[in-house]
């Protein structure tokens, strides 16, 4: 067991103040095995004025300097993965070996990426008689989820101290171990005294202060919808930037003439990672009504493979929920599915064969379009089927959502695949099972954001534009 006891505070560890602890759980096993301090607002206040003391220096370090300090964060978590895998496993419940690909190797990519789109940047570009030029927006507030919680740390705050901001993090408190590690190697890599900063809290109390303080500039938020509009509000009092990247209920769109077996797999691959605990899961699968039974069939054949173990056993393929309270969410919304008329085509709510862990069974339910389950983000392992009768309807079933993240189209004619993307209004859309891309924009239309992470449409989301003006020569 770990007792964490600090914040890092102004290029220091400091004692926390309320004795109040968060217990952070192993999602296999439901032992707490991690304690985390619970920061207060005074705590908050103090971070964000050593980043504001941190700023006029840090912004104007040559973009070599800080980069440099970026590779040495890079080589710190190269040297850690292990550990931080292990500890992403447990508090999480990815299984290990996903984990330490995906929780920190995409971190370390990003890392690294931030550093190189800095490098790249063009900082100053002539109109006219201006010269226009891009400089760091200030300090900013990054607050974080528990789903791939160091991975939404990374697209906030390497892009952020590459361009020059300073910045204090507060991360899900429901996996916080990561942030804790990651602490520890930005403090090793000697960064100059508050250019980064972390308070562990709750929303309401940490989070709403970076939120509305305003020597913040700017606040990032990852997380829930609902979360995102009180941040959002309370950013509005002092104008500060606000990037949201938050919900989603993507869609999978399957056409007529795809290959019906590569696209179902997809479909569910791109549903389960992670149990379905992903912002950009394709969570609706729709299916043209004449392919249902066929479809069906392979969903079967195909989530059978998926068995559920611990996630620290490198055999499992899918891992427990994060926590009981969202064990039991996802349970309520199965059951509710049923309730309303779904049919099970694979799992359901029996609690699956283990004592301990929070499992759910991966559950795929044919549902209405209408049905709560076609609506709402369940953030779980399930998958609904919704059937449509032709094109039009499809597109509209998929642009049926308040949430417009992720998404997918499947056809053998890749054009027309295309030309039914563009009508699908959401920020990104894999065409025939593609990988994901990490230097093309991630965010969201609708209620899942205003905010792009990734590559350089992230590295800008913490740039400023000003204009100089030059009086024309005269003559
Ligand atoms: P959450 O909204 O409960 O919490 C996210 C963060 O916001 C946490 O750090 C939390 O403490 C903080 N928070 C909560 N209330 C707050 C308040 N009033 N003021 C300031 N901060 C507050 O979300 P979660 O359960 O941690 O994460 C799951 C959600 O995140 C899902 O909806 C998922 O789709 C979304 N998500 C989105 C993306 C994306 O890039 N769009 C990525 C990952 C997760």
């Amino acid at each position: 067991m770990t007792h964490y006891t600090d914040h890092y505070i102004n290029g220091q560890w400091v004692k926390a103040q309320s004795g109040k602890t968060f217990e952070v759980h192993d999602s296999t096993t439901e032992e707490v095995f991690a304690t985390v301090p619970q920061g207060t607002r005074a705590e908050a206040e103090q971070a964000v004025l050593a980043a504001r003391a941190a700023f006029d220096s840090w912004s104007q370090l040559p973009v070599e300097t800080r980069c440099g300090y970026i590779d040495k964060i890079v080589q710190g978590l190269k040297d850690r993965t292990d550990e931080m895998g292990t500890a992403i496993a447990r508090e999480v419940g990815m299984p290990i070996k996903l984990a330490k690909m995906i929780q920190v190797g995409g971190p370390v990519f990003n890392w690294g990426n931030a550093a190189k789109v800095a490098r790249r940047f063009v900082w100053e570009d002539k109109v006219g008689n201006s010269l226009v030029v891009r400089e760091p927006i200030g300090v900013v507030g990054c607050i974080t989820p528990w789903n791939f919680p160091l991975n939404q740390i990374t697209l906030k705050v390497a892009p952020a101290l590459a361009a020059g901001c300073t910045v204090v993090l507060k991360p899900s408190e429901i996996a916080p171990i990561n942030a804790m590690i990651l602490t520890e190697i930005i403090h090793a890599a000697g960064l100059p005294a508050g250019v980064f900063n972390l308070v562990n809290g709750t929303g309401p109390e940490v989070g709403e202060v970076l939120a509305s303080h305003p020597e913040v500039d700017m606040v990032s938020f990852t997380g829930s919808t609902r979360a995102g509009k009180r941040v959002g509000e309370l950013a509005s009092q002092s104008i500060k930037r606000v990037a949201l990247e938050l919900g989603g209920k993507s869609a999978s769109l399957i056409l007529p003439d795809a290959d019906l077996e590569a696209a179902v797999k997809g479909s569910i691959s791109a549903c389960m990672l992670n149990s379905g605990q992903t912002c950009s899961a394709h969570t609706r699968m729709l299916v043209p009504e004449s392919r249902y039974e066929e479809a069906k069939k392979i969903a079967q054949t195909a989530i059978a493979k998926l068995t559920l173990g611990p996630s620290l056993d490198e055999s499992t393929r899918l891992g427990p929920l994060v926590s009981a309270a969202q064990r039991d969410r996802v349970m309520g919304f199965i059951e509710q599915g049923i309730q309303e008329g779904a049919e099970v085509v694979a799992g359901g709510p029996q609690k699956p064969p283990f004592d301990k862990g929070y499992f759910v069974q991966p559950t795929i339910l044919r549902v209405k379009a209408i049905d709560t389950l076609a609506k709402e983000e369940i953030f779980g392992p399930v998958l609904v089927i919704i059937t449509y009768t032709d094109e039009a309807e499809a597109i509209r079933i998929a642009n049926d959502s308040i949430y417009g993240l992720g998404g997918g189209v499947w056809s053998n004619d890749e054009a027309h695949a295309v030309a039914v993307a563009r009508r699908i209004r959401t920020g990104q859309i894999d065409i025939n099972g593609a990988p994901f891309n990490s230097n093309a924009p991630f965010g969201g239309y609708k209620q899942s954001g205003n905010g792009r992470e990734n590559g350089k449409f992230g590295f800008e989301e913490f740039l400023e534009f000003k204009a100089l003006q030059f009086k024309p020569a005269t003559p």
